[in-house]
């Protein structure tokens, strides 16, 4: 998608603090980091929220679990991590190419979500 921003990171158009890429998933620090750990990962095919999953693309997002696991090892997340999508205007989405928050690094509290 031409106007997305995260396709452009993911096209290399933005600059971004890549962490993880394989074929079907791309993963970069975030801007603002709410956490001393705060990682996107994102598909790297264009799907808008978690509301636009369906039975086709959901291998996608099975895609992108796996490589928060693998994300979570490299990063040293061994006592946990809290992983979040914001989906649409209630959700707080204020990307609209699904991605997954992954926050960790110190202990979140019970009160995040
Ligand atoms: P959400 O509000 O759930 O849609 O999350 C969007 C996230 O993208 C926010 O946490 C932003 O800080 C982050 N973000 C926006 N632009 C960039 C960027 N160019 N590079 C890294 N993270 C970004």
């Amino acid at each position: 998608m031409t106007d997305c921003i995260f396709c452009k990171i993911i096209a290399g158009e933005i600059p971004s603090q890549k962490v993880y890429e394989d074929e079907r998933v791309y993963a970069f620090r975030d801007i603002a980091p709410q956490a001393p750990q705060h990682i996107l990962v994102v598909p790297k095919a264009h799907i808008s929220s978690a509301a636009d999953v369906t039975e086709e693309n959901a291998g996608l997002v099975g895609a992108c679990f796996a490589a928060i696991t693998l994300i979570a090892k490299a990063q040293g997340l061994d006592s946990g991590f809290r992983v979040i999508t914001n989906c649409g205007e209630d959700g707080g989405q204020t990307v609209y190419h699904l991605h997954f928050h992954i926050l960790g690094g110190r202990p979140l509290g019970a009160n995040l979500l």
